[in-house]
């Protein structure tokens, strides 16, 4: 089964995005938990978050794949950056307990100074205090294009945070590989895709990817950069973008778009990306 779907608005609720990614021919989606540039959180209606659990089941989506808004930094060093970020997180894992096997990305943060260790430290930190043992939902750290002082950006700073996570609670953690984001970061995801997955998988083991964020990138690899491009029209192109979507080790997952577009953007790219994709 191909799952694949793109970003939608969260602003008209959860059952409305539900119907939007039908519409649009998508069996998945992504969607901010609350304001990705803001502070407010309004908790959505059960009733409302029930009714999308019934259309995702009846239409045989795969798991939604909620993301942490843009002003959480769990690298943080300000103490109260952190324990909002914290706080906040709770509460998002809280409201995905109702969705089965919800799938919650967050961004690893920026270290902003205080170094990459301490900063993938604090974010271990963290998660070792918002995730429950024995939780539904999986919370996935996403790879990075390291753009600033962002941590993140390698394999092994990815797979350094889940080592540092609590043994109990391991097994809810996994990664989201953003396509443009490694390609800015220099992996050569587009013309070198089985190699980067190999490395992948002997630096954190491919048993831990449980989501693909299916981007274009404006930049060339390397450039660290992350800016998200439509699909075909930047450096990985169509032909790398093929190759990712009949990865044998990539084909059973979930893709999500995050691409410059409105929605019949959106519906364009995924009936493009069926007609790429080889089963
Ligand atoms: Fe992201
Ligand atoms: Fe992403
Ligand atoms: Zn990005």
């Amino acid at each position: 089964m191909f799952y694949i779907g793109c970003h939608l608005s969260v602003s008209g609720g959860y059952e409305a995005m539900g119907k939007t990614a039908l519409d649009i021919g998508a069996n998945t989606f992504q969607y901010f938990t609350r304001n990705p540039r803001g502070r407010g959180f309004k908790r959505p209606a059960a009733e409302d978050v029930a009714a999308l659990v019934a259309l995702m089941e009846k239409n045989g989506f795969a798991p939604p794949l909620a993301h942490a808004p843009y002003t959480f930094n769990p690298a943080s060093a300000e103490e109260r950056i952190w324990t909002y970020s914290r706080d906040s997180m709770r509460e998002d894992l809280e409201v995905l307990e109702t969705i089965p096997g919800a799938l919650y990305n967050f961004h690893p943060g920026c270290h902003v100074g205080i170094g990459a260790e301490a900063g993938m430290e604090n974010t271990a930190r963290l998660l070792n205090e918002v995730i429950t043992p024995g939780q539904g939902t999986t919370v996935l750290i996403e790879t990075m294009a390291g753009k600033g002082s962002e941590i993140g950006k390698t394999f092994e700073e990815i797979c350094h945070m889940i080592e540092m996570t609590d043994s109990d609670k391991r097994d809810r953690v996994g990664v989201c590989l953003d396509t443009c984001h490694i390609s800015d970061g220099g992996y050569n995801i587009a013309g070198a895709t089985e190699e980067v997955l190999d490395r992948f998988d002997s630096v954190i083991g491919l048993d831990r990817l449980c989501a693909v964020h299916l981007n274009d990138s404006k930049n060339p690899l390397g450039a660290a950069k992350d800016r998200h491009e439509k699909i075909g029209e930047g450096s990985l192109g169509i032909e790398g973008i093929e190759k990712i979507v009949n990865s044998p080790r990539l084909k059973s997952l979930p893709f999500y778009l995050e691409t410059p577009n409105e929605l019949d953007g959106y519906a364009r790219e995924i009936a493009l990306l069926k007609e790429l994709r080889k089963d």
